[in-house]
């Protein structure tokens, strides 16, 4: 959605759901020839070397790169559930709904009736409540 700032400059403000657009875009048959033709296997190679750079500027403090490299690693899964949408597997929309629903159910001290006071008392909980999901 674009809107006009104080400066009456038009300001683009992008959303995930733009990325998740753009990425359709260069795998479509007006997008991108390279693109068109990667895989989720190749595009695992992409994904490991954008991690290392985030890795390399979490270690260098550099948290301009920083900004920069989590981008690259958001497209490159935002890529890879593309082409999964494309293979009829699964959407971005999946994705985000089950991390959301792990993410809160092994937080339950936060939402739910549990009580954590350090960091080693949410850790203790976090992994009880992630071995009883194997166990269901
Ligand atoms: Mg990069």
């Amino acid at each position: 959605m674009d809107f006009t700032g104080r400066t009456g400059k038009i300001i683009m403000k992008k959303t995930f759901k733009d990325i998740c657009k753009l990425a359709e875009k260069l795998r479509s048959g007006t997008g991108c020839p390279w693109d068109r033709a990667q895989t989720i296997e190749t595009m695992l190679d992409c994904l490991k070397n954008e991690t290392s750079e985030v890795a390399e500027a979490v270690l260098k403090k550099d948290y301009r790169n920083l900004k920069e490299e989590l981008g690259d690693v958001l497209f490159q899964i935002v890529m890879i559930a593309q082409i999964a949408k494309e293979q009829k597997h699964f959407k971005i929309d999946d994705v985000i709904k089950d991390i959301d629903k792990k993410i809160r159910s092994r937080h339950t001290w936060v939402f739910g009736e549990d009580k954590a006071k350090t960091p080693e008392e949410a850790v203790a909980m976090w992994k009880r409540n992630k071995s009883g999901e194997k166990n269901r």
